[in-house]
Protein backbone atom coordinates (compact mmCIF):
# COMPACT_ATOMS: atom_id res chain seq x y z
CA UNK A 1 0.00 0.00 0.00
CA UNK A 2 2.69 2.44 1.02
CA UNK A 3 4.78 1.46 -1.77
CA UNK A 4 2.18 1.66 -4.34
CA UNK A 5 1.36 5.35 -2.59
CA UNK A 6 5.18 6.10 -3.03
CA UNK A 7 5.05 5.08 -6.92
CA UNK A 8 2.28 7.77 -7.05
CA UNK A 9 4.16 10.64 -5.78
CA UNK A 10 6.93 9.50 -7.95
CA UNK A 11 5.20 9.35 -10.87
CA UNK A 12 2.77 12.79 -10.33
CA UNK A 13 6.36 14.45 -9.74
CA UNK A 14 7.87 13.45 -12.83
CA UNK A 15 4.79 14.25 -14.57
CA UNK A 16 4.75 18.30 -12.75
CA UNK A 17 8.61 18.15 -13.21
CA UNK A 18 8.03 17.47 -17.06
CA UNK A 19 5.27 20.39 -17.37
CA UNK A 20 7.40 23.17 -15.46
CA UNK A 21 10.47 22.29 -17.88
CA UNK A 22 8.24 21.88 -20.64
CA UNK A 23 6.53 25.02 -20.29
CA UNK A 24 9.62 27.14 -19.17
CA UNK A 25 11.13 26.02 -22.56
CA UNK A 26 8.03 26.76 -24.45
CA UNK A 27 8.08 30.46 -23.18
CA UNK A 28 11.99 30.79 -23.77
CA UNK A 29 11.77 29.46 -27.17
CA UNK A 30 7.80 29.63 -28.45
CA UNK A 31 6.88 27.89 -31.26
CA UNK A 32 8.16 28.93 -34.85
CA UNK A 33 5.74 31.04 -36.91
CA UNK A 34 6.87 31.67 -40.77
CA UNK A 35 7.78 35.15 -42.30
CA UNK A 36 6.73 36.30 -44.37
CA UNK A 37 3.18 35.03 -44.12
CA UNK A 38 2.63 36.30 -40.21
CA UNK A 39 3.96 39.81 -41.56
CA UNK A 40 1.40 41.17 -41.58
CA UNK A 41 0.08 40.07 -37.68
CA UNK A 42 3.22 39.59 -36.21
CA UNK A 43 4.56 42.21 -34.51
CA UNK A 44 7.96 43.72 -35.46
CA UNK A 45 9.10 42.25 -31.78
CA UNK A 46 8.43 38.57 -32.34
CA UNK A 47 10.12 38.37 -35.74
CA UNK A 48 12.42 36.00 -35.88
CA UNK A 49 12.01 35.31 -32.55
CA UNK A 50 9.90 32.17 -32.81
CA UNK A 51 11.29 29.03 -32.80
CA UNK A 52 10.13 25.30 -32.02
CA UNK A 53 12.19 23.58 -29.55
CA UNK A 54 12.58 20.64 -27.79
CA UNK A 55 9.24 18.94 -28.62
CA UNK A 56 8.81 16.04 -30.57
CA UNK A 57 10.96 17.31 -33.47
CA UNK A 58 12.53 14.62 -36.02
CA UNK A 59 15.73 13.85 -33.80
CA UNK A 60 13.44 12.83 -30.34
CA UNK A 61 11.54 10.39 -32.57
CA UNK A 62 14.90 9.02 -34.08
CA UNK A 63 16.65 9.27 -30.84
CA UNK A 64 13.92 7.08 -29.43
CA UNK A 65 14.09 4.34 -31.99
CA UNK A 66 17.43 3.54 -31.71
CA UNK A 67 18.57 4.63 -28.57
CA UNK A 68 19.84 1.42 -26.82
CA UNK A 69 20.71 -0.52 -29.93
CA UNK A 70 23.87 -0.38 -28.18
CA UNK A 71 24.30 -0.22 -24.74
CA UNK A 72 28.34 -0.34 -24.17
CA UNK A 73 28.52 3.46 -24.92
CA UNK A 74 26.26 5.67 -23.80
CA UNK A 75 24.21 7.50 -26.65
CA UNK A 76 26.47 10.92 -25.24
CA UNK A 77 29.40 9.49 -26.09
CA UNK A 78 28.62 7.94 -29.31
CA UNK A 79 27.38 11.18 -30.53
CA UNK A 80 30.85 12.69 -29.41
CA UNK A 81 33.42 12.89 -32.94
CA UNK A 82 35.94 12.00 -30.30
CA UNK A 83 33.87 9.58 -27.92
CA UNK A 84 34.74 11.33 -25.14
CA UNK A 85 33.88 8.98 -22.36
CA UNK A 86 30.48 11.84 -20.84
CA UNK A 87 29.44 9.06 -18.40
CA UNK A 88 33.25 8.30 -17.17
CA UNK A 89 33.58 12.33 -15.94
CA UNK A 90 30.21 12.71 -14.89
CA UNK A 91 30.23 9.79 -12.67
CA UNK A 92 33.37 11.38 -11.35
CA UNK A 93 32.47 14.95 -10.85
CA UNK A 94 28.77 13.18 -8.80
CA UNK A 95 31.06 11.25 -6.64
CA UNK A 96 33.22 14.74 -6.19
CA UNK A 97 36.61 12.73 -7.67
CA UNK A 98 37.52 15.38 -9.72
CA UNK A 99 40.99 14.71 -10.52
CA UNK A 100 39.93 11.64 -12.19
CA UNK A 101 37.35 13.31 -14.18
CA UNK A 102 40.37 15.92 -15.41
CA UNK A 103 42.39 12.38 -15.93
CA UNK A 104 39.87 11.50 -18.48
CA UNK A 105 39.13 14.40 -20.38
CA UNK A 106 42.93 14.72 -20.40
CA UNK A 107 43.66 10.93 -22.24
CA UNK A 108 41.14 12.08 -24.46
CA UNK A 109 42.46 15.71 -26.08
CA UNK A 110 44.48 18.52 -24.94
CA UNK A 111 41.56 21.18 -25.24
CA UNK A 112 39.02 20.32 -22.03
CA UNK A 113 38.93 23.89 -21.10
CA UNK A 114 38.45 25.19 -24.60
CA UNK A 115 36.02 22.35 -25.60
CA UNK A 116 34.23 23.70 -22.55
CA UNK A 117 33.59 26.83 -23.88
CA UNK A 118 33.03 26.12 -27.80
CA UNK A 119 31.95 22.83 -28.31
CA UNK A 120 28.41 22.16 -30.00
CA UNK A 121 27.91 19.25 -27.28
CA UNK A 122 26.43 16.89 -29.95
CA UNK A 123 26.29 14.74 -26.54
CA UNK A 124 24.09 17.08 -24.82
CA UNK A 125 21.60 16.20 -27.81
CA UNK A 126 21.57 12.68 -26.92
CA UNK A 127 21.90 13.22 -23.48
CA UNK A 128 19.62 9.80 -21.52
CA UNK A 129 18.60 12.51 -18.99
CA UNK A 130 17.44 14.67 -21.92
CA UNK A 131 15.43 11.87 -22.87
CA UNK A 132 13.76 11.24 -19.86
CA UNK A 133 13.30 15.12 -18.49
CA UNK A 134 13.45 17.08 -22.01
CA UNK A 135 16.35 18.81 -20.16
CA UNK A 136 19.91 17.15 -20.97
CA UNK A 137 22.30 17.39 -18.20
CA UNK A 138 24.68 20.71 -19.53
CA UNK A 139 27.55 18.19 -20.72
CA UNK A 140 29.39 20.98 -22.02
CA UNK A 141 29.64 23.40 -18.97
CA UNK A 142 30.41 20.16 -16.49
CA UNK A 143 33.78 19.45 -18.94
CA UNK A 144 34.59 23.42 -17.94
CA UNK A 145 34.38 22.86 -14.61
CA UNK A 146 36.86 20.55 -14.75
CA UNK A 147 39.67 22.15 -17.03
CA UNK A 148 38.77 25.01 -14.73
CA UNK A 149 39.36 23.52 -11.54
CA UNK A 150 42.49 21.94 -12.51
CA UNK A 151 43.53 25.26 -13.62
CA UNK A 152 42.76 26.91 -10.19
CA UNK A 153 44.93 24.28 -8.72
CA UNK A 154 48.80 24.77 -7.86
CA UNK A 155 50.60 23.43 -10.92
CA UNK A 156 52.27 20.37 -8.73
CA UNK A 157 48.89 19.20 -8.23
CA UNK A 158 47.46 19.00 -11.94
CA UNK A 159 47.06 16.03 -14.18
CA UNK A 160 50.13 15.29 -16.34
CA UNK A 161 49.97 14.18 -19.53
CA UNK A 162 51.55 10.42 -19.87
CA UNK A 163 54.14 10.56 -22.25
CA UNK A 164 56.25 6.82 -23.33
CA UNK A 165 59.58 6.32 -23.71
CA UNK A 166 61.22 8.58 -26.88
CA UNK A 167 61.44 7.06 -30.31
CA UNK A 168 63.83 7.87 -33.21
CA UNK A 169 61.15 8.79 -35.47
CA UNK A 170 60.28 11.68 -36.70
CA UNK A 171 56.51 13.23 -37.67
CA UNK A 172 55.68 16.56 -39.38
CA UNK A 173 52.27 18.09 -38.66
CA UNK A 174 51.20 21.14 -40.92
CA UNK A 175 48.79 23.64 -39.37
CA UNK A 176 48.39 24.29 -35.61
CA UNK A 177 45.12 24.19 -35.87
CA UNK A 178 42.75 22.07 -33.10
CA UNK A 179 43.36 19.47 -35.50
CA UNK A 180 47.08 19.59 -36.29
CA UNK A 181 47.76 20.33 -32.16
CA UNK A 182 45.91 17.29 -31.40
CA UNK A 183 47.45 14.98 -33.68
CA UNK A 184 50.86 16.32 -32.29
CA UNK A 185 49.92 16.16 -29.14
CA UNK A 186 48.69 12.53 -29.34
CA UNK A 187 51.84 10.91 -31.34
CA UNK A 188 54.37 12.98 -28.96
CA UNK A 189 53.01 11.16 -25.89
CA UNK A 190 53.22 8.02 -27.90
CA UNK A 191 56.97 9.56 -27.98
CA UNK A 192 57.09 10.52 -31.30
CA UNK A 193 59.26 13.91 -32.33
CA UNK A 194 56.98 16.17 -33.52
CA UNK A 195 57.44 19.50 -35.41
CA UNK A 196 54.74 21.24 -36.38
CA UNK A 197 54.70 24.36 -39.43
CA UNK A 198 52.28 26.88 -39.13
CA UNK A 199 52.06 29.75 -42.06
CA UNK A 200 50.87 32.53 -39.36
CA UNK A 201 52.62 34.03 -36.55
CA UNK A 202 50.58 32.41 -33.77
CA UNK A 203 49.27 29.07 -33.15
CA UNK A 204 45.46 28.13 -32.55
CA UNK A 205 44.24 28.24 -36.05
CA UNK A 206 40.62 29.76 -35.53
CA UNK A 207 40.58 29.03 -31.85
CA UNK A 208 42.76 32.51 -32.01
CA UNK A 209 41.89 33.76 -35.30
CA UNK A 210 38.05 33.16 -35.74
CA UNK A 211 36.85 32.76 -32.04
CA UNK A 212 36.21 36.08 -30.22
CA UNK A 213 37.94 36.28 -26.73
CA UNK A 214 34.83 36.90 -25.19
CA UNK A 215 33.75 33.25 -26.06
CA UNK A 216 37.52 31.93 -25.66
CA UNK A 217 39.67 33.85 -23.21
CA UNK A 218 42.86 33.50 -24.85
CA UNK A 219 44.62 32.71 -21.64
CA UNK A 220 43.02 29.46 -21.71
CA UNK A 221 43.84 28.52 -24.87
CA UNK A 222 47.47 29.81 -24.01
CA UNK A 223 47.93 27.43 -21.59
CA UNK A 224 46.08 24.44 -23.43
CA UNK A 225 48.99 25.05 -26.42
CA UNK A 226 51.67 25.73 -23.99
CA UNK A 227 51.46 22.08 -22.37
CA UNK A 228 51.14 20.64 -25.79
CA UNK A 229 54.47 21.94 -26.37
CA UNK A 230 56.05 21.25 -23.23
CA UNK A 231 55.84 17.53 -24.37
CA UNK A 232 58.57 18.42 -26.81
CA UNK A 233 56.14 19.38 -29.85
CA UNK A 234 58.66 21.99 -32.17
CA UNK A 235 56.78 24.84 -33.06
CA UNK A 236 58.02 26.27 -36.46
CA UNK A 237 56.24 29.66 -36.66
CA UNK A 238 55.84 31.52 -40.38
CA UNK A 239 56.19 28.29 -41.96
CA UNK A 240 53.78 28.13 -45.41
CA UNK A 241 53.57 24.76 -46.78
CA UNK A 242 54.37 25.13 -50.71
CA UNK A 243 56.70 27.91 -49.78
CA UNK A 244 58.73 27.35 -47.00
CA UNK A 245 58.41 23.87 -46.91
CA UNK A 246 57.09 21.02 -49.36
CA UNK A 247 55.86 17.76 -48.47
CA UNK A 248 58.27 15.91 -50.64
CA UNK A 249 61.43 17.71 -48.71
CA UNK A 250 60.17 16.69 -45.85
CA UNK A 251 59.68 13.23 -46.55
CA UNK A 252 63.00 13.16 -47.68
CA UNK A 253 64.55 14.84 -44.58
CA UNK A 254 63.70 11.74 -42.58
CA UNK A 255 60.15 12.78 -41.25
CA UNK A 256 58.82 9.16 -41.41
CA UNK A 257 54.87 10.59 -41.90
CA UNK A 258 52.89 13.79 -41.98
CA UNK A 259 50.06 14.99 -41.34
CA UNK A 260 48.19 17.98 -42.84
CA UNK A 261 46.07 20.04 -40.96
CA UNK A 262 45.61 22.94 -43.00
CA UNK A 263 41.94 23.93 -41.97
CA UNK A 264 39.20 25.52 -44.42
CA UNK A 265 40.92 29.21 -44.52
CA UNK A 266 39.52 29.84 -48.33
CA UNK A 267 36.07 32.56 -47.52
CA UNK A 268 33.27 31.53 -49.97
CA UNK A 269 32.47 34.68 -52.97
CA UNK A 270 29.00 36.17 -51.95
CA UNK A 271 28.70 35.43 -55.65
CA UNK A 272 26.71 38.42 -56.34
CA UNK A 273 27.22 41.73 -57.81
CA UNK A 274 29.13 44.45 -56.32
CA UNK A 275 30.90 42.30 -53.97
CA UNK A 276 34.68 44.09 -55.19
CA UNK A 277 33.02 47.39 -53.72
CA UNK A 278 35.63 48.91 -50.76
CA UNK A 279 33.76 47.75 -47.46
CA UNK A 280 33.03 44.47 -48.45
CA UNK A 281 35.36 42.33 -46.33
CA UNK A 282 35.32 38.40 -45.49
CA UNK A 283 34.23 37.82 -41.94
CA UNK A 284 36.90 35.43 -41.03
CA UNK A 285 39.50 38.42 -42.43
CA UNK A 286 37.54 40.91 -40.18
CA UNK A 287 37.62 38.37 -37.10
CA UNK A 288 40.89 37.79 -38.13
CA UNK A 289 42.39 41.26 -38.09
CA UNK A 290 40.40 42.00 -34.64
CA UNK A 291 41.27 38.76 -32.97
CA UNK A 292 45.15 39.72 -33.56
CA UNK A 293 44.85 43.14 -33.23
CA UNK A 294 45.57 44.29 -36.43
CA UNK A 295 44.96 47.23 -37.75
CA UNK A 296 41.09 47.86 -39.77
CA UNK A 297 38.73 50.17 -40.88
CA UNK A 298 34.64 49.45 -39.36
CA UNK A 299 31.86 51.02 -40.97
CA UNK A 300 29.02 52.72 -38.90
CA UNK A 301 26.41 50.73 -40.46
CA UNK A 302 27.18 47.07 -40.74
CA UNK A 303 25.22 44.27 -42.54
CA UNK A 304 26.36 40.80 -41.94
CA UNK A 305 25.62 38.20 -44.43
CA UNK A 306 24.95 34.18 -43.22
CA UNK A 307 23.67 32.54 -40.28
CA UNK A 308 26.38 30.05 -39.01
CA UNK A 309 29.00 31.14 -36.15
CA UNK A 310 30.96 32.87 -38.32
CA UNK A 311 28.24 35.44 -39.15
CA UNK A 312 27.32 35.80 -35.03
CA UNK A 313 30.61 36.36 -34.25
CA UNK A 314 31.45 39.14 -36.79
CA UNK A 315 27.63 41.03 -35.70
CA UNK A 316 29.01 40.45 -32.42
CA UNK A 317 32.20 41.92 -32.70
CA UNK A 318 31.26 44.89 -34.83
CA UNK A 319 28.14 45.73 -31.95
CA UNK A 320 31.03 45.70 -29.62
CA UNK A 321 32.95 47.79 -31.24
CA UNK A 322 30.04 49.96 -31.58
CA UNK A 323 28.92 49.53 -35.20
CA UNK A 324 24.35 49.30 -35.78
CA UNK A 325 24.26 45.46 -36.87
CA UNK A 326 22.17 43.99 -39.19
CA UNK A 327 22.37 40.08 -40.02
CA UNK A 328 20.90 39.36 -43.36
CA UNK A 329 19.85 35.48 -43.19
CA UNK A 330 17.89 33.55 -46.21
CA UNK A 331 16.12 30.94 -44.29
CA UNK A 332 14.50 31.02 -40.66
CA UNK A 333 16.16 31.63 -37.56
CA UNK A 334 15.24 27.60 -37.08
CA UNK A 335 17.29 26.50 -40.15
CA UNK A 336 20.31 29.24 -38.79
CA UNK A 337 23.56 26.80 -38.19
CA UNK A 338 24.40 29.32 -35.20
CA UNK A 339 24.25 28.23 -31.79
CA UNK A 340 20.55 29.30 -30.38
CA UNK A 341 21.85 30.78 -27.08
CA UNK A 342 23.89 33.00 -29.45
CA UNK A 343 21.04 33.94 -31.52
CA UNK A 344 19.70 35.47 -28.37
CA UNK A 345 22.76 36.74 -27.14
CA UNK A 346 23.00 38.64 -30.06
CA UNK A 347 19.66 40.05 -30.27
CA UNK A 348 19.75 41.11 -26.79
CA UNK A 349 22.88 43.17 -27.65
CA UNK A 350 20.93 44.69 -29.96
CA UNK A 351 21.55 43.23 -33.29
CA UNK A 352 18.90 42.85 -36.02
CA UNK A 353 18.16 39.83 -37.70
CA UNK A 354 16.35 40.20 -40.81
CA UNK A 355 15.48 36.99 -41.67
CA UNK A 356 14.10 34.94 -45.27
CA UNK A 357 16.07 37.78 -47.20
CA UNK A 358 18.54 36.70 -49.65
CA UNK A 359 21.07 39.23 -51.13
CA UNK A 360 21.28 40.01 -54.35
CA UNK A 361 23.63 42.84 -54.61
CA UNK A 362 25.98 44.78 -52.98
CA UNK A 363 25.10 48.28 -54.37
CA UNK A 364 27.19 51.68 -53.76
CA UNK A 365 29.69 54.15 -56.18
CA UNK A 366 33.19 52.73 -55.53
CA UNK A 367 32.09 51.85 -52.17
CA UNK A 368 29.78 50.43 -50.32
CA UNK A 369 26.36 52.16 -49.79
CA UNK A 370 23.67 49.00 -49.39
CA UNK A 371 22.94 45.63 -49.82
CA UNK A 372 19.71 44.89 -52.02
CA UNK A 373 17.78 41.73 -50.95
CA UNK A 374 15.06 40.12 -51.81
CA UNK A 375 12.46 38.40 -49.54
CA UNK A 376 12.48 34.40 -49.65
CA UNK A 377 9.98 32.04 -48.21
CA UNK A 378 10.87 28.00 -47.23
CA UNK A 379 10.55 25.16 -49.84
CA UNK A 380 11.02 21.90 -49.89
CA UNK A 381 14.49 20.68 -47.93
CA UNK A 382 17.63 20.29 -50.15
CA UNK A 383 20.23 18.13 -50.30
CA UNK A 384 21.68 19.94 -47.19
CA UNK A 385 18.59 19.04 -44.95
CA UNK A 386 17.39 22.21 -44.65
CA UNK A 387 14.48 23.64 -46.12
CA UNK A 388 15.14 25.82 -49.20
CA UNK A 389 14.91 29.40 -49.26
CA UNK A 390 12.89 30.54 -52.58
CA UNK A 391 12.64 34.12 -54.20
CA UNK A 392 9.52 36.31 -53.91
CA UNK A 393 9.00 38.18 -57.23
CA UNK A 394 8.55 42.12 -57.01
CA UNK A 395 10.02 42.03 -53.16
CA UNK A 396 13.24 43.86 -53.96
CA UNK A 397 14.41 45.85 -50.69
CA UNK A 398 17.43 47.55 -49.63
CA UNK A 399 19.03 47.18 -46.48
CA UNK A 400 21.69 50.48 -46.24
CA UNK A 401 25.11 50.37 -44.57
CA UNK A 402 28.58 51.33 -45.10
CA UNK A 403 30.45 47.61 -44.69
CA UNK A 404 29.45 44.40 -45.86
CA UNK A 405 30.84 40.98 -43.89
CA UNK A 406 30.68 38.13 -45.82
CA UNK A 407 30.54 34.67 -43.46
CA UNK A 408 28.45 32.49 -45.61
CA UNK A 409 31.42 29.45 -45.66
CA UNK A 410 34.79 28.69 -46.47
CA UNK A 411 36.90 25.79 -48.17
CA UNK A 412 40.10 24.32 -48.01
CA UNK A 413 43.01 26.21 -49.34
CA UNK A 414 45.45 23.58 -50.93
CA UNK A 415 47.45 25.81 -52.59
CA UNK A 416 50.99 24.02 -51.18
CA UNK A 417 49.49 20.57 -51.28
CA UNK A 418 50.76 18.36 -54.28
CA UNK A 419 48.67 17.84 -57.12
CA UNK A 420 49.02 14.14 -56.53
CA UNK A 421 47.60 14.05 -53.12
CA UNK A 422 43.80 13.41 -54.24
CA UNK A 423 41.11 15.78 -53.75
CA UNK A 424 37.38 14.98 -53.34
CA UNK A 425 34.89 16.54 -56.03
CA UNK A 426 34.09 19.43 -53.51
CA UNK A 427 38.24 20.55 -52.98
CA UNK A 428 38.57 18.91 -49.92
CA UNK A 429 41.70 16.40 -49.31
CA UNK A 430 40.43 13.30 -49.87
CA UNK A 431 41.05 10.61 -46.95
CA UNK A 432 40.24 7.24 -46.03
CA UNK A 433 37.65 8.47 -43.11
CA UNK A 434 38.66 5.91 -40.64
CA UNK A 435 42.53 6.37 -40.52
CA UNK A 436 43.18 10.15 -42.47
CA UNK A 437 45.43 7.94 -44.61
CA UNK A 438 45.77 10.31 -48.12
CA UNK A 439 46.14 8.96 -51.71
CA UNK A 440 50.27 9.32 -51.06
CA UNK A 441 51.95 6.71 -48.69
CA UNK A 442 52.66 8.35 -45.51
CA UNK A 443 50.58 11.18 -45.90
CA UNK A 444 47.58 11.62 -43.30
CA UNK A 445 45.17 14.48 -42.93
CA UNK A 446 42.35 16.15 -40.82
CA UNK A 447 39.80 18.38 -39.44
CA UNK A 448 38.27 21.20 -41.73
CA UNK A 449 40.78 20.10 -44.71
CA UNK A 450 39.09 16.76 -45.13
CA UNK A 451 35.70 17.51 -43.88
CA UNK A 452 35.66 21.47 -45.08
CA UNK A 453 34.03 24.03 -42.47
CA UNK A 454 33.21 21.78 -39.96
CA UNK A 455 33.66 22.36 -35.82
CA UNK A 456 36.59 22.05 -33.31
CA UNK A 457 35.77 18.82 -31.68
CA UNK A 458 35.68 16.90 -34.98
CA UNK A 459 39.23 18.34 -36.46
CA UNK A 460 40.62 17.08 -32.75
CA UNK A 461 38.95 13.50 -33.62
CA UNK A 462 40.50 13.96 -36.94
CA UNK A 463 43.53 14.49 -35.38
CA UNK A 464 43.35 12.18 -32.98
CA UNK A 465 42.28 9.45 -35.02
CA UNK A 466 45.45 10.06 -37.73
CA UNK A 467 47.94 9.54 -35.18
CA UNK A 468 46.96 6.11 -34.17
CA UNK A 469 46.76 5.71 -37.51
CA UNK A 470 50.54 6.75 -38.05
CA UNK A 471 51.85 5.25 -34.94
CA UNK A 472 50.42 2.16 -36.45
CA UNK A 473 51.73 2.39 -39.95
CA UNK A 474 55.53 3.45 -38.78
CA UNK A 475 55.15 0.50 -36.06
CA UNK A 476 54.58 -1.36 -39.63
CA UNK A 477 57.35 0.22 -41.05
CA UNK A 478 59.76 -0.19 -38.56
CA UNK A 479 58.90 -4.09 -37.73
CA UNK A 480 57.84 -2.85 -34.33
CA UNK A 481 54.38 -4.17 -33.75
C1 LIG B 1 34.61 32.72 -36.64
C2 LIG B 1 34.57 31.26 -36.37
C3 LIG B 1 33.92 30.80 -35.23
C4 LIG B 1 33.87 29.44 -34.97
N1 LIG B 1 33.25 29.03 -33.84
C5 LIG B 1 33.22 27.71 -33.53
C6 LIG B 1 32.63 27.25 -32.32
O1 LIG B 1 32.11 28.02 -31.53
N2 LIG B 1 32.64 25.92 -32.07
C7 LIG B 1 33.20 25.02 -32.92
O2 LIG B 1 33.21 23.83 -32.63
N3 LIG B 1 33.77 25.44 -34.08
C8 LIG B 1 33.80 26.75 -34.41
N4 LIG B 1 34.38 27.17 -35.57
C9 LIG B 1 34.97 26.16 -36.47
C10 LIG B 1 36.32 25.67 -35.93
O3 LIG B 1 37.08 26.75 -35.48
C11 LIG B 1 37.04 24.90 -37.02
O4 LIG B 1 36.21 23.84 -37.45
C12 LIG B 1 38.36 24.31 -36.50
O5 LIG B 1 39.21 25.33 -36.05
C13 LIG B 1 39.06 23.52 -37.62
O6 LIG B 1 40.29 23.08 -37.15
P1 LIG B 1 41.50 22.74 -38.16
O7 LIG B 1 42.66 22.44 -37.31
O8 LIG B 1 41.04 21.75 -39.14
O9 LIG B 1 41.71 24.08 -39.00
P2 LIG B 1 42.09 25.56 -38.55
O10 LIG B 1 41.59 25.87 -37.20
O11 LIG B 1 41.65 26.41 -39.67
O12 LIG B 1 43.67 25.53 -38.50
C14 LIG B 1 44.42 25.38 -39.67
C15 LIG B 1 45.80 25.92 -39.41
O13 LIG B 1 46.62 25.63 -40.55
C16 LIG B 1 47.34 26.80 -40.89
N5 LIG B 1 47.65 26.76 -42.32
C17 LIG B 1 46.82 26.99 -43.36
N6 LIG B 1 47.46 26.86 -44.53
C18 LIG B 1 48.74 26.54 -44.22
C19 LIG B 1 49.90 26.30 -45.00
N7 LIG B 1 49.89 26.34 -46.34
N8 LIG B 1 51.07 26.03 -44.36
C20 LIG B 1 51.11 25.97 -42.99
N9 LIG B 1 50.04 26.19 -42.21
C21 LIG B 1 48.86 26.47 -42.82
C22 LIG B 1 46.41 27.93 -40.54
O14 LIG B 1 47.11 29.15 -40.36
C23 LIG B 1 45.81 27.43 -39.23
O15 LIG B 1 46.59 27.77 -38.12
C24 LIG B 1 34.46 28.52 -35.86
C25 LIG B 1 35.10 28.99 -37.02
C26 LIG B 1 35.16 30.33 -37.27
C27 LIG B 1 35.85 30.83 -38.51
Amino acid sequence: MWDAFREFVKGAQSILVGYGITLREFFKNPVTLQYPWEKAELPERYRGKLQIKGFFDEKTIEKKSDYYKDSALAPCMKTCPAYTDVRGYITAIAERDFLRGVKILKDTYPFSGTLGRVCPAPCEGRCARGEAQNVPLTIRHLKRFLADYERSLPADSRVPYGKEEAKDCKVAVIGAGPAGLTCAWDLARRGYQVTIFEKLAVAGGYLVTGIPEYRLPRSILDEEIEAILALGVTLKLNSVLGRDVQIDELLSQNFEAIFIGVGATKPMKLGCLGEELDGVVAGEDFLMQVNLKEPFKLGKKVAVIGGGNTAIDCARVARRLGAEVTILYRRTRFEMPAEEHEICDCLDEGIKLTILSAPLKVVGDGKVEGVECIECCLGEPDSSGRRKPIAMECTEFIVECDMVLSAISRSPDLDGVPDDIRRTSWGSIEVNALTGATSREGVYAGGDATLGAATVIEAIACGKRSALAIDNYLKRKTGDH
